[in-house]
């Protein structure tokens, strides 16, 4: 069966995007690490550190984990602030935010970690509400980019930090090849044998040759008003994270 990705109009991306994750959603996280060889772990990790969020908060600190799914950013970072800042994860699933209500609950951690349905394009929260803002693997996912970022700035208190990571374009020689070979065979098949259906999987191979370049991207999240705009690379670039402030 071919997924037909590439042939369906943008207008009805998101219908396709919330299928895929809809179809996901049970085993996403376990699909996570046997695709990255469980390399998203320490990028989040890096993220995480990267952002670094209060370690005893009592200003009320507050996270937008944007496609947030089933919140593995806003867990490492209510963890690494020792349980003293709160979160919300704003996705636009229900499948994938139903996870990740479960988790937090085993977690304990329920009362810290809000979850909300919503979408990238138009948060459902007032202007300045947040500290950070942070979206994991989730903006090219996203139809309109320019306008989820242009919310991004708009929820951000002044002073505030918005991080992106991404799958990004690889600039090491050999591995770029190695990558192209491995992610377009290889990730569907697992995808396959994981979930009975390659198809999402495909989509998301795809979706990630098509995000734009580090650079490019860079330039995006400063057109949408974001300052000091920089970028880092993780493994040759295979992933990357973009940071920017509100002033
Ligand atoms: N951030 C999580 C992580 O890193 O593991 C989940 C990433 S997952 C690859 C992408 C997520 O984006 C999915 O949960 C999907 O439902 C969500 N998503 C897709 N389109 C969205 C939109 N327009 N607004 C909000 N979330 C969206």
């Amino acid at each position: 069966t071919s997924f037909g990705f590439t042939k369906v109009a943008e207008g009805s991306k998101q219908a396709l995007v919330d299928d895929v994750f809809h179809k996901v959603a049970d085993r996403y996280d376990l699909m996570n690490d046997m695709m990255s060889g469980g390399m998203h772990r320490v990028w989040k990790d890096a993220m995480v550190s990267f952002l670094a969020p209060p370690r005893a908060d009592k200003s009320g600190w507050k996270l937008l984990d944007v496609a947030g799914g089933t919140g593995d950013i806003a867990t490492r970072v209510v963890n690494r602030s020792n349980e003293t800042v709160s979160a919300v994860v704003c996705d636009i699933n229900e499948s994938m935010l139903g996870v990740g209500r479960d988790r937090a609950a085993k977690a304990g951690l329920s009362k810290l970690i809000t979850f909300s349905q919503g979408n990238a394009e138009d948060l459902p929260f007032p202007d300045k509400s947040f500290d950070a803002y942070t979206i994991a693997f989730g903006i090219r996912n996203v139809p309109d980019i320019p306008k989820a970022l242009r919310e991004a700035r708009r929820v951000l208190k002044r002073g505030g930090r918005f991080l992106c990571l991404e799958f990004s374009e690889v600039d090491v020689p050999l591995l770029d090849k190695v990558y192209d070979t491995f992610s377009f065979n290889a990730i569907p098949v697992m995808g396959k044998w994981v979930t009975g259906d390659g198809d999402p999987y495909q989509y998301l191979v795809e979706s990630i040759r098509k995000f734009p370049s580090q650079e490019r991207f860079a330039e995006m999240v400063r057109e949408a008003g974001f300052e000091r705009v920089t970028y880092r690379n993780y493994s040759g670039g295979i992933a990357a994270l973009h940071s920017g402030w509100k002033f």
